[in-house]
This record gives structure tokens, sequence and C-alpha cells, in this order.
């Protein structure tokens, strides 16, 4: 006889796993099916670290959003006993005009949020490990930091579990069938009835949602550790979380000395060369760590020492670099979540709690209007051809 569930979760990643332990919190019978085991490197939910920051540059219209992320990063923390987010601040480093200063400026005016205007010589007092150009500024966003992506996943899918959930790795969903009395969700190994299924599959997504299938494209993604010249400015209480902006070769972003690898330092680049997800990952070539190497010696000299690894990681990129969340059009049992673009992280917490509302209401209170398949729809029809 197939097993039924209220609710079955394809893709236990950074997504997958918050909506399955917000799903069993509320006492929903759930399963949750992944291909391979959490956090795993082909995954995008792997590294160590990922940025969060209240100011966003992006569009102040995502602020409410992260203002209940924060909630909800601490009520699992709390829930586990454990670190998940550590406040450094972020400094968002530019010359005023570009998008991530201008961007981040309007975003904390409209949504009153403290911020610090920091120049060259402020910078040099306060963030020694910073080089400036005398004509770029940097702003604070204090209540900025960094989350650990593999504790947040592990201790999601921890929760879960201790709530009732089924978690099964290793076994990879080949097809979602919808039937007159319910979804069947198709295995490699196996078959499982539910009355709502929920598709968080990140750089897979297009595989089982077809609608998504030309326009969430995995790219690959590169950030390497350095061991820092000068350990005492690299630590986490004296080097706030940054992004750069870098003019054409793009923005830059990294981290303090976490863990014993030193200093993190990726680019926000490579839009224009899809992988296929189910290749390995394109391996780190030599142009990539070129820019990040001297990139961390012209802007972050006493971080500059060895380099002592690299890695590649996956973006899904939607046109408009914003998110789906959705339900599917012409089934309203199948929930959609493609919510990366390179900047996703961040929100998982919440968007755990808007998966588990739409597969159990259909709707949410919180706003999501932009992320609908009708919003992808209009954008892609204003681009020009
Ligand atoms: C280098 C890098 C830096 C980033 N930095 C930041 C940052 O600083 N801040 C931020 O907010 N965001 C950041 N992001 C984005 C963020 O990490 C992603 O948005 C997020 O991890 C996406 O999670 P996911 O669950 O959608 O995908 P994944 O973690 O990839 O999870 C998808 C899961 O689905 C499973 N799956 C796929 N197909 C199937 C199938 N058919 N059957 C069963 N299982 C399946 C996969 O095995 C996988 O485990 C960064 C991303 C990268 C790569």
């Amino acid at each position: 006889m197939t097993a039924h569930f209220d609710v079955a979760i394809v893709g236990l990643g950074a997504v997958g796993s918050a909506a399955i332990s917000h799903l069993s919190a509320r006492g929903v019978k759930t399963i949750g099916i992944d291909a391979y085991y959490p956090a795993h490197a082909l995954s995008s939910s792997h590294g160590d670290s990922r940025l969060i920051r209240l100011g966003y540059f992006e569009d102040p219209s995502y602020v409410p959003l992260l203002q209940r992320a924060y909630a909800n990063w601490r009520v699992l923390e709390t829930r586990l006993r454990e670190d998940i987010l550590t406040i450094t601040g972020v400094l968002q480093i530019g010359k005023p005009d570009s998008k991530i200063v201008s961007g981040t400026r309007k975003s904390c005016n409209l949504h009153d949020l403290p911020v610090d205007t920091l120049d060259p010589d402020e910078m040099r007092r306060r963030f020694p490990v910073f080089a400036l150009d005398e004509d770029e500024i940097a702003l604070l966003d204090p209540q900025g930091g960094y989350l650990k992506p593999e504790a947040a996943v592990m201790g999601y899918l921890k929760l879960a579990a201790s709530d009732g959930a089924a978690l099964h790795f290793g076994e990879k969903v080949t097809a979602i069938e919808p039937g007159d009395n319910g979804v069947t969700v198709v295995s490699d190994t196996g078959r499982y009835s539910a009355g709502k299924v929920i598709v968080a599959t990140g750089s897979w997504i297009g595989e089982l949602v077809p609608a998504l299938r030309d326009h969430a494209v995995p790219i690959k993604q590169v950030v390497s550790w350095y061991q820092p010249v000068d350990g005492f400015v690299t630590t986490p209480q004296r080097m706030p979380v940054f992004i750069r902006d870098e003019g054409e070769n793009g923005s830059f972003f990294g981290f303090p000395s976490i863990g014993i690898d030193g200093v993190k330092v990726g680019r926000h680049a490579h839009f224009r060369e899809p992988i296929d997800p189910n290749q390995p990952n394109p391996p780190v070539n030599e142009r990539d760590t070129h820019l990040l190497d001297s990139f961390i010696r012209r802007r972050l000299p006493a971080a500059a020492g060895v380099r002592v690894r690299s890695t590649t990681c996956r973006y899904t990129m939607l046109p408009s670099e914003d998110f789906l969340l959705d339900l599917l059009p012409g089934d309203k049992r199948i929930v959609v979540a493609s919510p990366c673009s390179g900047h996703g992280f961040k929100f998982t917490s919440v968007i755990g709690e808007i998966l588990a509302d739409l597969a159990l209401d259909g709707d949410t209170d919180l706003p999501i209007g932009a992320f609908s398949f009708e919003a992808m729809e209009r954008f892609l029809g204003a681009r020009p051809a």
C-alpha cells in the first residue's frame, strides 16, 4: 500500500528543510525526500557562511520579509540551543552612487533602519583590514552578519525529525503525478501519496516544474578562503562581513575568519555561464582564482595570505533576480519554491513559514506578491526582446 502524507517536500536543502520543519512543528504529517544528503557539495547550501543584512540594496520591499526572517532565525536557535546567526555588522562599500551604496541608503531611509556612513579615514581607524579608494564610502548595517548554512539545514532537519517527519535521503524524485485523490510522488525507489507537494529542488527545479525549465538557470559561483597575514584584524569582532562594488568586475563579498580556513571571499558572477545540474560543478579555473587573489591583495591586504582552498557552488537565477514562491498554475496542490537568484539563504527561515502557509491554506499573510508566476510572466513580457 502507498503511504499517505499530508504534505510531501521534494528537496531538503535550505528551503525544503525549513519548510518541513515549519510544517512538522504545526503537527502536519510530512515526508521529505532528497536525492543526496544534507548540505551536499552539489547543492546551493554549503560553504560555512551566508550573508544576512537588513538594509536591502536590491529592493526595499524585501525588508519586511527580512525582519520576519531574523525573528525566525532566533526561534530556530532557541529551539536548537545553538548559534546559527552571528551579528558582525555588514559593510556595503563603493562609490556613493553605486547600486550597493545608494540602494542600501534608500532601503534604510524608507524603513527607518540604523546605518552608519564611514569615509576612508574612519574605515582605516575602525576596520583597518579594508582598503578604500578616496572616493569610496562604506555604509555599516549594524544588524548584518552571517548565518551557518550547514548548521541551519541540519538544525531544521533535526527539529522536523523530532516533530515526526519522515526523512528520506539518497532517493531521487522522478515524477509528481496529480490524481483525483491526491498527488503521487514517484521516486527511484518508492511511491508516496500526498495531499500537497512542495517542490524545492534548487538548481534541478526545471526537471520537475516544466514552467521553470527555461527560466530557472543554474550557474556556478566560486569562493576561496585565505589565511590572513594579520589574524588580529580579521576576527569577527574586528572585521564585519562585507559586500563591495567593483565597477565592471561586478561585486565581491566576504567574511571574517570564522573557521580554521580563514577569510572567505567570493565574486557575484558567471551570469552568462549556465551549467547542467546533473554534471559535477565545473572546476575552479585560473581566471576565477586570479580575480579573487587580486581582489583580496588590493582590497584586504592584511587578509591576503595563502589561498587555502576554493570551491564552486550553484546559484539558480530567475530572470528578474527575485524569487518564485507560488502555487503551480493548473494544480493548486503543488507549491513551487525557487527562491535563490544568489541571495535566498537569509530568507529561508521565513520562506519555510511561507511554504507551510501556502501548502496548508493556499495563501499567506506575508508579502510575496512579487514572487508569483504571474509576476515572472509580467517581467518576461516587459523585457526587451
Ligand atoms: C557561493 C554562494 C554564495 C551565496 N551567498 C549567499 C549569501 O551570502 N546570502 C544569501 O542569502 N544567499 C546566498 N546564496 C544563495 C543561497 O545559498 C541559496 O539561495 C540557497 O542555498 C538555495 O537553497 P535551496 O534549498 O533552494 O537549494 P539546494 O540547497 O540546492 O537544495 C535543493 C535540494 O533538492 C534536492 N533535489 C534536487 N532534485 C531532486 C529530486 N528530483 N529528488 C529529490 N531531491 C532533489 C537536491 O539534492 C538538494 O539537496 C549563495 C549561494 C551560493 C552558491
